[in-house]
């Protein structure tokens, strides 16, 4: 999922939705804007690409000089409109309107205390959570409420809050999900990626800190406060190897050359003689160049994908996939034939798309396919907004590195160890549970889940 908010800008409504474009990679299901002109809020939002949702028409209707965004992926069954994102609260002490990217660990345990106190819920998205917290505590000051609102909830956030005369930003203490401020026009931009400041013209300011707060209010300097002292700089490791644009700065490192940094270590650690190096489009390309200047093999674009299959494409039918129709992604022939080649991609979670793809090279006359991974093999599901899957699902969680190379029918198969991808983003530290089982949160219910399903 992506947010962007725009705050003391004219057309603020207009930026943000260029900027959600920037960020549509993010997330495909659903997307909406939400404004306020100082007095009244508006918003548009539905289900479908940001091209899809918003017109001119719709664009006009959202006034005012402050605004947030969101895209929405769907991480399970948490689907339909109640769920897409900004959420706009009326409450006699002011409306405000919240978008969120990232998922609570311990939101059951707060769902069933704050509905004991007589909360009722419109939808199953943890954002709306963190509203009634808010509203739960009786302070008069509206700081401190959501500081200790923010303090009570477990695992990862990038939050938007947008009131008529504020925008609070607030990231949670691990800085599990990333977001950065910039500024445009004499105003302020926050972005879950900075591809979206360069989409709309803005500047990079800086990140926002683990476990910070910051707030923008008119003709007044953002203003930072510190709502955890326990933080620590564990930001989501696919953030860089997969979410993220390649032309994104998140945490002061260029995803591109992150990338680039893990197929050179792909090529010290695991070399092949080969032909040439392709990678596994959009996100694998950078990979693969960084393997190719390692190794001095050239690269080549191998894999053609079909950008313009959105969401509502059609599969083949089974009998036409067996006469080889593919639409999302298509090998060169005549570069493939007859080669050795070194196959880069980002990950392998269930093996279904790298076994398919090695079975394209091999169909398209590939000699040999070795394929490279850019992160470690995944063990564990994560709990923090990403679709990881289930024990059950996840391939690595089953199989062994030479049992998953025979079901993906490769030639060989090699995983970035856990030490170069903290290298390739030159970091003391990241994220890496699902890699390592080593959760930076409590897991609260989803432990409980596991006794039950996995036998944890
Ligand atoms: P598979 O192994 O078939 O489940 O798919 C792995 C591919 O899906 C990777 O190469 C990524 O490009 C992509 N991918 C990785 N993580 C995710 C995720 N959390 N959600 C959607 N796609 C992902
Ligand atoms: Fe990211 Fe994996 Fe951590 Fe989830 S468990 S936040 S996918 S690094």
């Amino acid at each position: 999922m992506g947010v962007i908010g725009v705050f003391n800008c004219e057309n603020a409504a207009e930026l943000v939705y260029y900027g959600l474009h920037a960020l549509q990679h993010r997330g495909q299901e659903g997307c909406g804007i939400c404004t306020t002109d100082g007095s009244d809020f508006f918003r548009e939002r539905g289900e479908g690409l940001v091209t899809e949702i918003f017109n001119e028409k719709k664009l006009a209707k959202l006034k005012g000089n402050g605004a947030i965004g969101h895209v929405r992926y769907s991480s399970g069954d948490d689907g339909g409109l109640e769920n897409v994102q900004p959420f706009l609260f009326r409450h006699h002490t002011g409306d405000f309107a919240m978008a969120h990217n990232g998922n609570f660990v311990n939101s059951r345990q707060l769902r069933m205390a704050l509905e004991a106190q007589g909360s009722i819920f419109q939808s199953s998205s943890d954002t709306e959570i963190l509203a009634h917290l808010m509203k739960m505590n009786r302070r008069r000051d509206r700081i401190e409420a959501i500081e200790e609102a923010l303090n009570m909830i477990e695992g990862a956030f990038a939050f938007l809050i947008l009131t008529n005369e504020k925008l609070y930003v607030c990231r949670d203490k691990n800085g599990l999900r990333p977001i950065s401020i910039g500024k445009i026009n004499g105003g302020y931009v926050v972005s879950s990626e900075t591809c979206a400041f360069e989409a709309i013209g803005a500047t990079f300011v800086r990140d926002v800190e683990p476990g910070e707060m910051v707030i923008f209010e008119k003709e007044k300097e953002p203003l930072s406060i510190l709502f955890s002292e326990e933080s620590s700089h564990k930001m989501c490791a696919m953030e860089l190897v997969y979410f993220a644009r390649p032309d994104s700065e998140i945490e002061n490192v260029n995803v591109h050359t992150f990338r680039k940094n893990c197929g050179k270590y792909l090529a010290q650690l695991a070399p092949v003689k080969a032909d040439l190096v392709i990678g596994v489009p959009d996100s694998s390309i950078s990979g693969a160049i960084g393997y190719a200047e390692e190794s001095g093999i050239p690269y080549e674009i191998g894999l053609i994908k079909n950008k313009y299959i959105g969401r509502t494409f059609i599969q083949p039918s089974q009998i036409l996939r067996e006469k080889g129709v593919r639409l999302k992604l298509s090998p060169v022939r005549s570069l493939i034939t007859g080669k050795r080649v070194i196959l880069l991609d980002d990950s392998i979670v269930r093996g279904t798309t790298c076994k398919r793809i090695v079975k394209m090279l091999k169909d398209a006359g590939a000699k040999e396919v070795h394929v490279r991974i850019c992160c470690p093999s995944m063990h564990h599901p994560c709990f923090y907004g990403v679709d990881t899957s289930t024990y059950n699902e996840l391939i690595s969680a089953q199989k062994d590195v030479e049992e998953v190379r025979k079901t993906i029918e490769a030639d060989s198969l090699f995983f970035l160890p856990e030490e170069y991808l903290l290298k390739a983003g030159n970091r003391n530290d990241l994220c890496l549970a699902c890699y390592n089982g080593k959760y930076p949160t409590h897991l609260y219910q989803s432990k409980i889940d596991f006794n039950i399903e996995h036998k944890f």
